[in-house]
């Protein structure tokens, strides 16, 4: 998916996904075209926009969204709609943030997105289908082994959510014989992900804050002690920015773009299930990802779809044919849903940094960015949502704590970092298929 897409100037640029099309996107915001003021601009109206604007405003702030597209029409828009308790990188990565004396903080990191996305779609009253439950299914003994170490792990630091189940237990929650046992956590789930992006859009609204659509930033420079955010027709003068583009900023930020490579994934959504069906494929309606290197991941939609996802793609690449692709490997999971109808299937783009962290930092002084949450930001932008509002009102701690972790580029810089990410992906894709 190329940048390109990132100026096309029509009411409805969504990609034709099961989302667009089951959602209300009929809340056209204005386009940019002159000059506006404000004490913070935000650049991109996905779910850390969405969420450090929303907090923002909560404290009374005066914010500025400007997005290339429409509201969610990034990874906020597109993704699998899995809700899953975690801190990106893990506790390896509070550590190196926090130090290892904060440890008895690490829990509330490891809950802190999801409750964030409950508490918001309760006091906004967010209509985004969420439902409680999910799944990681072990395909292997090796990854059934990994999964008890991780929940002993996990209960170190007092995190006692997740149960283990043996294969009966999963095959009585996933109408699948391919699993050899599981680990279930009943406070994470599942949701409409563009419902709730518009929802926090709305919310966000209806505190004083602005957003312009179809309003791309083009380039972000300082006069005096202005940042000066110019878009394709406007300008946003402002005291702050934030930027949060992640896979779809492209070049447009050079420093930014050696620090994090975009990698697609993809989503297919059959037709409705009948009741029958239903209870042989997905009768606890949770969420549910295997432990493979490049996974499954799927759930059911509210109209009881099955929504399948899978594959990676580096640099934004997608297959010609998404459904054929993800056909396959929902078939062997399924082979009852030999030939079902798929009505949708799409692509997004996520970005990835080289250790797999979320960077955030300072581009300049006042200018900062939020960006690398991979395929597990529907929790930790939200999270980070709260990290950098509060930092855009001089509440430094624990954004200087998670800045400070360094980074590294990808080996063979962003020319050979395709063919390096390109064999890893072979690498491990050969790793799922012989178990190990
Ligand atoms: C297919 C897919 C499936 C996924 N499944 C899951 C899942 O099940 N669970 C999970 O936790 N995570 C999942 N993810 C990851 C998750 O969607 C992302 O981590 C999350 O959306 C990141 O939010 P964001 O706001 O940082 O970026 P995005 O949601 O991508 O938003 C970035 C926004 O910035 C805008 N933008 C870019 N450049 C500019 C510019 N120059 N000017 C103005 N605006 C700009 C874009 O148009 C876009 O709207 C998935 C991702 C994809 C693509």
């Amino acid at each position: 998916m190329g940048n390109s897409e990132l100026t096309v100037q029509q009411p409805h640029p969504y990609p034709d996904s099961y989302y667009a099309a089951s959602a209300d996107i009929s809340n056209l915001h204005p386009s940019l075209t002159d000059s506006v003021e404000t004490d913070i601009c935000i650049i991109g109206a996905g779910y850390t926009g969405l969420s450090t604007g929303l907090f923002l405003a909560e404290k009374g702030c005066k914010v500025v969204i400007v997005e290339a597209s429409r509201v969610g029409w990034g990874g906020a828009g597109r993704n699998g709609g899995h809700l899953i308790n975690g801190f990106s990188g893990g506790m390896a990565y509070l550590e190196k943030a926090l130090g290892k004396d904060k440890s008895d903080s690490f829990a509330a990191y490891h809950f802190e997105g999801t409750e964030i996305v409950k508490d918001f779609v309760t006091r906004y009253d967010i209509d985004c289908d969420l439902k409680a439950g999910q799944i990681s299914a072990a395909y292997t003994n090796r990854q059934l082994k990994g999964l008890e170490s991780w929940s002993r792990m996990l209960e170190r630091y007092g995190i006692t959510s997740r149960a283990m189940l043996d294969k009966r237990e999963v095959q009585k929650k996933v109408g699948s014989n391919v699993y050899l046992g599981g680990s279930f956590d009943e406070t994470s789930g599942h949701l409409h992900p563009l419902k709730l992006a518009l929802g926090e859009a709305i919310a966000f609204e209806s505190l004083g804050g602005k957003i312009f659509e179809q309003s791309p930033m083009t380039s972000i420079e300082r006069q005096g002690g202005t940042i000066m955010v110019r878009t394709t027709n406007g300008l946003v003068r402002a005291k702050k920015a934030l930027l949060c583009g992640e896979g779809y900023l492209g070049n447009t930020v050079k420093p930014l773009a050696k620090r994090v490579m975009p990698a697609s994934t993809h989503v297919m959504a059959t037709r409705p299930l009948d009741d029958g069906m239903l209870k042989q494929v997905l009768p606890a309606d949770t969420s549910v990802s295997d432990c493979r290197n490049i996974m499954d991941y799927f759930r059911l939609s509210a109209d009881k779809r099955l929504i399948f996802g899978g594959g990676v793609g580096y640099d934004g690449a997608t297959p010609a044919d998404i459904e054929a692709t993800l056909r396959k490997n929902m078939e062997k999971v399924f082979p009852q849903l030999k030939g079902i109808q798929v009505d949708y299937a799409w692509s997004g783009n996520m970005a990835i940094t080289s250790n797999r962290y979320v960077q955030v930092g300072e581009l300049e002084p006042n200018v900062y960015f939020a960006h690398g949450f991979g395929g597990h930001g529907v929790n930790n932008t939200h999270t980070f949502g709260r990290i950098m509002a509060d930092a855009l009102v001089e509440k430094l701690d624990e954004y200087n704590a998670f800045a400070k972790v360094p980074w590294s580029s990808f080996p063979g810089g962003q020319q050979f970092r395709i063919p390096y990410s390109v064999a890893g992906s072979w690498w491990y894709g050969l790793r799922d298929y012989l178990g190990i």
